[in-house]
């Protein structure tokens, strides 16, 4: 890990598909720049329901195969968005996909919503003191939408980032490395308001109906915005990723939708809060880079963080 780009941006999630539907934009953006950037994925999403019937098979209540097919889709996907370093956290079914809220898949031996945050954070740790990011994306302390899996996502990329700073934590696993700046996945209210005004009026028959703005994780109102990322240059890269997504995404034009059918609108500039560092935002109150602020080359492999 001695050559890597100047700038590391690392992001954390709880299954595949969360990354683009989130940050494809972001992640095309960087790894076009030629920043390194690095996915950890918490699970294989083994609990996610199948979009394609001829899929169905697939599934935890049938096959229970969809966790191994869904690390295809995550590759396409970066193939999609130019992600090359993308991982599991601990490997490909260290932990599984913990189903949704209330259903017994929470407490299954292996789910990842069992697992002590501090194990699962020593996964992460491990990627943090190799790769050295500046910035890490997560998820809020919900996770977004409430999610188990998400939540966990978050506790488990929140703490790694204090370990994998602190000296006297396994000091075999690395130097300490501080990240720079964290950010949390957010969506202003009026941006998905706007857009499913659009996909109302619109009204693409792939979808037998519209999701609701409560539907869309991680959204806030307009204050706790920090950083907005993205634009119609990395729109082609994000709907592509979200394609590779075949079981779990189903995309028309500027809209998709996930398993229970209702259209939403693919969100081309993806937003931020910043919750750890120092933000350098533009005239409006808002950065257009997550690396603003940052000295060039700050905390490089095999320097001293
Ligand atoms: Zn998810």
């Amino acid at each position: 890990m001695k050559d890597l780009p100047a700038r590391r941006l690392l992001l954390v999630h709880a299954h595949p598909d969360d990354e683009s539907i989130n940050n494809g934009a972001t992640m095309a953006r960087y790894a076009a720049e030629g920043a390194h950037v690095t996915l950890v994925t918490c699970t294989r999403g083994e609990e996610g329901e199948v979009i394609p019937p001829e899929l169905a098979h697939l599934a935890a209540g049938r096959d229970d195969t969809l966790g191994a097919h869904r690390v295809g889709e995550l590759a396409d996907a970066m193939r999609e968005l130019g992600v090359t370093d993308h991982r599991f956290l601990g490997g490909p079914g260290r932990y599984r996909d913990s189903g949704m809220t209330g259903t017994e898949q929470n407490h299954r031996p292996g789910a990842f919503w069992g697992a002590p945050v501090d194990e699962a954070a020593g996964h992460l740790v491990e990627v943090i003191r190799s790769v050295r990011p500046q910035v890490m994306v997560t998820y809020d302390p919900e996770g977004g939408y409430g999610h188990p899996d998400h939540i966990q996502a978050h506790r488990v990329a929140m703490r790694a980032a204090d370990l994998a700073a602190d000296p006297a934590y396994r000091p075999a696993s690395g130097a300490p490395h501080t990240i720079a700046k964290i950010y949390w996945n957010r969506v202003p209210r009026a941006v998905v308001e706007a857009g499913f005004a659009r996909l109302r009026a619109e009204a693409p028959a792939a979808f037998p109906g519209v999701a609701d703005v409560q539907d869309v994780p991680g959204v806030v109102g307009e204050t706790l915005i920090t950083a907005e990322i993205g634009g119609s240059d990395a729109a082609a890269a994000k709907t592509a990723a979200m394609r590779a997504h075949a079981t779990q995404i189903a995309v028309d034009g500027p809209y998709f939708a996930l398993s229970n059918g209702l259209g939403q609108p693919v969100l081309t500039t993806e937003y931020y809060q910043l919750v750890r560092g120092s933000a350098e935002p533009g005239d409006d109150g808002r950065e257009r880079d997550l690396f603003a602020g940052l000295p060039a080359g700050a905390g490089a492999p095999g320097a001293q963080a």
